[in-house]
C-alpha cells in the first residue's frame, strides 16, 4: 500500500474512532462545563482528563512543571513527537465562557484517536493539561522548563464564533495596583484623610487619555477590585487588576511603563501610596504556523464546509493565549471552531450556554478529528513537517516581525 493511501486509511480510522466515543467525549466535556473550576482549582477536569487517557493506554506524568493540575499523557515513543494542548480552566464567577471544555475534551479524543496512527507509523504524541490559560498562563513556565523541549510541533482548537484556522493573539500581562491612603469621615474630617479612590480614579482617567494615542491594536483595560467601605468614610484602600496587551514585546514593554506613569500620577496627586504588582505569567504574541494550518484547514474541510473556513492573510489578534509562548518555541497553531452565531463573543453568559449546547459538541468532535487527521499528515509525511519548521526557523530569525 501506498503512503498515501496508508494515510488515508489511518485518516478514516481516527475519525471512527472519535465518533464512536462521541457520548464518552460529551459526559466528560459537560462534566467539566457543570463544574468549573478556576486557575490552579482545575483537580475535576484534570483528573477526569488524563484518567481517561490512562485508561486508554497513555503513560500519564501528573502535576507536572510544579503544577498540581498539569498533566502529560503520552503514547508511542520518539519523533516525531506530537503536542496536542488541553486547557479546561474556567472565568471567575462566569463558569464555562471560554469552552475550554471543549479544548480539554477534544484534546483527549484527538489522542485517543491518534493511537491506530502511532502504532503504524512510529513517533509519538502526548496530550500536555495545561492550567490557567485565563487568568495567569500555565503554559509560561511549562515552556521555560522546558516541557516542549522534545516535541515537533503543537495543536490545540479553540471555540468560538466562527471557524477560522490562522489566528493572531497579543502579548498581554495582568498589573494588580493597590493604592494606601488615610481613612476619616468624609464629611466632619475631610481634610485629614487620604483619598486611595480618588488616586485610583484619577489613575483611570489617565489611562483612557492614554489609550487614544496608542496604537489601535494595543488594549489598556481594567476593573476596579476594591473603592471603599462606606460612602461616610475617605476611602483609605482601593485596588483594582488591569491587563496591558500588544502585538510585540517590545511594544508591550512601552505600555506597560507608560500604564505605571499613570498609576504614579494618581499616587503622586493624591498623596496616596502605590503598590503593584504583576499578576500573570508573560503571555507572548500568537505566531501561527500557517505549514500546519493549512493542512489543519484541508483536514477541517472534511467536516466543516470549506467555504466557512477562514484562513486570513492578515489575522487581527482578538485577545491572548497562552500559546502564543508555545508558539516562539515549536511550530504552533490555535485554531477557532464556531460553536456560537457570528455576535456571540466569548467570556459572556450567552457563550457558556453554547459551550454546553450540541453546536459546542459538533465542534469537539470535529476539532479532534481534525487535530487527529493533521497530526496523522505529520507522521506520515516528514516533508511537511520539515516544511513547517523551517517556516519556524524563518519566523524566529526575522524576529517575528514578517507574517
Ligand atoms: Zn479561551
Ligand atoms: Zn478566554
Amino acid at each position: 500500500m501506498s503512503a498515501h493511501k496508508d494515510a488515508e486509511r489511518l485518516k478514516a480510522q481516527a475519525a471512527t474512532v472519535v465518533d464512536g466515543r462521541s457520548e464518552e467525549l460529551r459526559r466528560i466535556s459537560l462534566d467539566i462545563h457543570g463544574h468549573p473550576e478556576v486557575a490552579f482549582q482545575e483537580h475535576r477536569a484534570a483528573k477526569l482528563l488524563a484518567g481517561y487517557l490512562e485508561a486508554n493506554g497513555f503513560r500519564v506524568e501528573r502535576g507536572i512543571c510544579d503544577m498540581p493540575t498539569a498533566f502529560k499523557a503520552s503514547y508511542g515513543s520518539g519523533r516525531p513527537a506530537i503536542a496536542i494542548l488541553a486547557e479546561y480552566d474556567a472565568l471567575p464567577k462566569l463558569g464555562h465562557a471560554c469552552g475550554h471544555n471543549i479544548i480539554g475534551t477534544a484534546a483527549v479524543g484527538a489522542g485517543v484517536a491518534l493511537k491506530g496512527a502511532v502504532d503504524a507509523l512510529g513517533g509519538s504524541v502526548a496530550v500536555f493539561g495545561t492550567p490557567a490559560e485565563e487568568v495567569w498562563g500555565g503554559k509560561v513556565p511549562m515552556v521555560e522548563k522546558g516541557a516542549f523541549a522534545e516535541v515537533d510541533c503543537a495543536l490545540e482548537v479553540h471555540p468560538s464564533s466562527r471557524n477560522s484556522v490562522v489566528n493572531a493573539a497579543l502579548a498581554c500581562v495582568a498589573l494588580d495596583v493597590e493604592f494606601f491612603g488615610k481613612a476619616a469621615h468624609a464629611a466632619a474630617h475631610p481634610d485629614w484623610g487620604i483619598n486611595a479612590l480618588e488616586a485610583l480614579l484619577q489613575s483611570y482617567s489617565h489611562i483612557n487619555a492614554l489609550r487614544q494615542h496608542i496604537r489601535p491594536t494595543a488594549r489598556i483595560h481594567g476593573i476596579i477590585t476594591d473603592g471603599g467601605e462606606a460612602a461616610n468614610i475617605v476611602p483609605a484602600h482601593a485596588a483594582g487588576t488591569f491587563l496591558v496587551r500588544a502585538v510585540d514585546d517590545d511594544y508591550l514593554d512601552e505600555l506597560i511603563e507608560r500604564t505605571l506613569a499613570c498609576f504614579k500620577a494618581g499616587a503622586l496627586a493624591t498623596g496616596a501610596r502605590l503598590e503593584y504588582r504583576f499578576s500573570s505569567a508573560r503571555y507572548g504574541a500568537m505566531h501561527a504556523n500557517r505549514t500546519l494550518a493549512e493542512a489543519f484547514r484541508q483536514n477541517l474541510g472534511r467536516f466543516r464546509d470549506p467555504q466557512g473556513i477562514e484562513a486570513p492573510e492578515k489575522p487581527q489578534a482578538m485577545g491572548s493565549t497562552d500559546m502564543g509562548n508555545v508558539s516562539a518555541v515549536v511550530p504552533a497553531i490555535h485554531p477557532m471552531l464556531a460553536v456560537a452565531p457570528p455576535d456571540v463573543s466569548l467570556h459572556t453568559p450567552e457563550f457558556v450556554q453554547w459551550a454546553a449546547a450540541p453546536e459546542g459538541h459538533q465542534a469537539l468532535l470535529d476539532g479532534a478529528k481534525a487535530m487527529a487527521l493533521t497530526a496523522i499528515d505529520v507522521l506520515a509525511d516528514l516533508q511537511l513537517l520539515a516544511a513547517a519548521r523551517a517556516e519556524f526557523e524563518r519566523g524566529k530569525a526575522s524576529g517575528w516581525k514578517e507574517g
